[in-house]
């Protein structure tokens, strides 16, 4: 295999000295793409020939002096569920087979006007629903440290072709985790902005009061360079905020030393997480604090819900916002049947896989007249009070650490057979999300070889804070410096 690509930074500084060209650098994530493929599986299609066009089209701006900007002629990844015109997107679900997109997404859109080259779209758990990336149509990805492991989920593809240097750069959406788990599993930055904080137009949805598009890269510097291409307001999308976006590259000081780091009490709890993943995200708080931080325990008493209320308010909206996969509109339509309603209903039972099913089950099972006010309500009750958690605790401190998960990667099928207990990964994930608030992984150490995530939380829009810790942590450790085994 050719050698794995470098940072964005790395690529952008060979790029301007004339060392590479954005061709080459394509042309060697696209020969990585393909030589790891049967291993890795990270991604559901490749666009080949148009990202060598388009790298020859930034060669060429490059020539005249007339680069659009720190991104032009670097490669970027989407996941499989961000639609680009003229490509398809499926979602990691046969209901999309055959569906090609109209229109492309802001976040796209804004990286093609960047001058970014999308390579290609990355492998997901069916609809974004799991943490395993082994609920795709597709076939699963597998994590580059270990390929008897799963990359985490549900953008298992995006974060493994990050990891094996496949890419400097890809771009995920989190629901409950979905960036963040990833990004730990496969020992990468990963960051989920704040709710509103990217526009979700062209995103195909799964819980729309949570679904939230991010970044994983190698480095926090470069998730900062790809979220000040993509953040923003979008008048496409309602929930977009109407603010401006910060330089985050400026806020990268690599100091800490004014800062108060909480660790949530609440979160130290034996059973369910392995011990080592705590020591390591304790040696991290501890580096941090020899840098000037101050570490101080704060508290989240709604903590022990959030799965819960996740799992309640995700799996209704998503009931809802797939029940526009009938048959009619978009991709698969079962044929030979009697009648409109037998269309739909075999169109959706074959087109849809058991975890989707499974949810929307749920789901609709939650928004019932009979239960909605037992199950929907409390749960949107229960998530204002998650949210006022955070609000107390930010109080006394200006970003939370945690561990990203409870544990390191977990083998491919070891939890397929147990949905509940593959629920129970999320579970310091979900709460951000539940409280619209941005949340980041970074590797901070490794356990059986595996990478461990140390998690920061910060306050509503202040993605800021979260980059410049996670820089700072990084010019202190060489965590992300380590490349998997399957790359030299
Ligand atoms: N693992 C969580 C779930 O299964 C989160 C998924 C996501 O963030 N898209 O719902």
């Amino acid at each position: 295999m050719s050698a794995g690509v470098g940072t964005l930074r790395e690529l952008r500084a060979a790029i301007d000295a004339r060392e590479t060209s954005s061709v080459e650098v394509v042309t060697r994530c696209l020969q990585r793409a393909e030589a790891s493929q049967a291993e890795l599986h990270a991604f559901v299609g490749l666009r080949s020939e148009a990202a060598l066009d388009e790298a020859r089209a930034s060669d060429a701006r490059r020539e005249r002096g007339e680069l659009r900007s720190r991104l032009d002629g670097l490669p970027v990844a989407i996941k499989d569920i961000m639609v680009q015109s003229g490509e398809p997107t499926r979602c990691a679900s046969r209901i999309l087979e055959g569906f090609v997109s109209p229109y492309t997404a802001t976040v796209v859109e804004r990286l093609e006007h960047a001058g970014a080259i999308v390579m290609g779209r990355t492998n997901l758990e069916e609809f974004a629903m799991g943490s395993s990336t082994e609920h795709s149509a597709e076939g699963p990805t597998r994590n580059p440290w270990n390929l008897a492991c799963t990359p985490g989920g549900s953008s298992g593809g995006s974060a493994a072709a990050v990891a094996a240097r496949i890419v400097p750069a890809a771009l995920g959406t989190d629901t409950g985790g979905s960036i963040r788990q990833p990004a730990s599993f496969c020992g990468i930055v990963g960051i989920k902005p704040t709710y509103g904080r990217v526009s979700r137009w062209g995103i195909v949805a799964f819980a729309s009061s949570l679904d939230q598009v991010g970044a994983f890269a190698q480095t926090a510097s470069d998730c900062a360079w790809i979220l000040e291409a993509i953040a923003g307001h979008d008048p496409r999308d309602s929930t977009s905020i109407p603010e401006s976006v910060p330089n985050y590259s400026d806020a990268l000081t690599g100091d800490v030393s004014d800062l108060r780091l909480g660790l949530p009490r609440e979160y130290f709890v034996e059973e369910g997480v392995d011990p080592r993943v705590w020591t390591a995200v304790r040696e991290a708080g501890a580096e941090l604090e020899r840098a000037g931080a101050k570490i101080v325990e704060v508290s989240l008493p709604h903590a022990r819900y959030a799965i819960a209320t996740y799992y309640l308010i995700a799996n209704a909206e998503a009931s809802s916002n797939l029940a526009r996969f009938d048959g009619v509109r978009y991709g698969h339509r079962a044929s030979d049947t009697d009648g409109l309603t037998e269309m739909y209903c075999r169109s959706r039972s074959e087109g849809f896989g058991a975890e989707v099913k499974r949810r929307i089950l749920l789901g609709t099972y939650v928004l019932s007249a009979g239960y909605y006010d037992a199950y929907y309500r409390k749960a949107q009750q229960v998530r204002t009070l998650l949210r006022r958690d955070f609000e107390e605790a930010f109080k006394g401190c200006d970003a939370l650490i945690t561990p990203t998960c409870p544990e390191v990667a977990f083998r491919l099928g070891e939890k397929t057979e147990d949905p509940l207990t593959m629920y129970l990964s999320d579970i310091y994930t979900v709460s951000c999300n539940l409280a619209g608030i941005p949340g980041m992984s970074l590797p901070c150490g490794s356990v059986d070889g595996l990478p461990v995530g140390l998690q920061l939380l910060g306050r509503a829009l202040d993605e800021s804070t979260l980059l410049r810790i996670a820089d700072a942590y990084q010019r202190l450790t060489h965590h992300h410096t380590v490349s998997p085994g399957i790359v030299e």
